[in-house]
């Protein structure tokens, strides 16, 4: 399989060309230093996915998301500095699937790029989960707040989906941190926590004080069962991001 980079930081490329090398030999990566060329190399190298820096020397990291997303539905990962909430959602709104935020790791890059590979190709015959106001369509990977899309990261869409599946039942960081990115390194939770406090501000009323997706030191993070207490508190067709 073929990852496409798209960043202009040499020592990046260099460090996660040799991440791939060790822990993932299957994944080639080519890269491209700027933003036409890698518009160009999404098409010449027909790559399985790309991974993408926001911060390019030439034209915007979202103007070569949306330019791919004209010719190519492969999935595209970004990659960026940027904290910004509002970068995160206009990354989803032109296509992107998943977002890593520099410095990151690189187990966590690679696992992310491992679970979009596998992703492609899944069988689709399926049924929704529901859980409370959420509902989740795991291998189409829709996810409905109070029966509208709720646009999350792949990677917050696979935390929320295990957490669905496993609803009323623990599950611990390392359970979490092996489901998404198939590495239960200690490192990884604190990526783990970001997410999940991104995920609160989506679903919960007062993310502060989380009443659906709670954490039990000891236990771990669940879903609490469905109740028509938790749909009840929101009016209809309004959502609590
Ligand atoms: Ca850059």
């Amino acid at each position: 399989m073929k990852a496409l980079m798209i960043e202009d930081d040499q020592n990046i490329v260099e460090i996660v060309s040799l991440g791939f090398k060790m822990r993932c030999p299957e994944v080639d990566i080519v890269a491209a230093n700027n933003g036409e060329a890698g518009i160009r190399m999404a098409k010449t190298e027909d790559p399985d996915i790309i991974i993408l820096d926001l911060g390019l020397p030439d034209i915007s990291g979202f103007e070569v998301l949306a330019c791919i997303r004209r010719f190519t539905k492969i999935p595209v990962l970004v990659l960026s500095v940027r904290t910004d909430e509002k970068d995160i959602s206009k990354g989803l709104e032109l296509g992107a699937e998943d977002y890593v935020l520099k410095p990151f790791k690189q187990t966590e890059l690679i696992g992310r790029v491992r679970a979009l590979l596998s992703t492609r190709g899944r069988a689709t015959q399926e049924s929704w989960i529901e859980c409370g106001p959420v509902k989740c369509l795991p291998h189409r990977r829709q996810l409905l707040f109070k029966d509208s899309p709720l646009s999350v990261t792949a990677t917050e869409f696979d935390i929320i989906r295990h957490l669905m599946e496993n609803a009323g039942r623990g599950v611990s960081s390392k359970e979490l941190c092996e489901v998404v990115w198939s590495d239960g390194n200690k490192a990884l939770e604190d990526s783990l926590k970001l997410h999940i406090k991104r995920l609160r501000r989506r679903v919960e009323e007062d993310p502060e004080n989380p009443k659906m997706l709670v954490f039990k030191a000891g236990t771990g993070y669940y879903l609490s069962r469905p109740t028509r207490e938790v749909s009840r508190k929101y009016p209809s067709g309004q959502a609590a991001v």
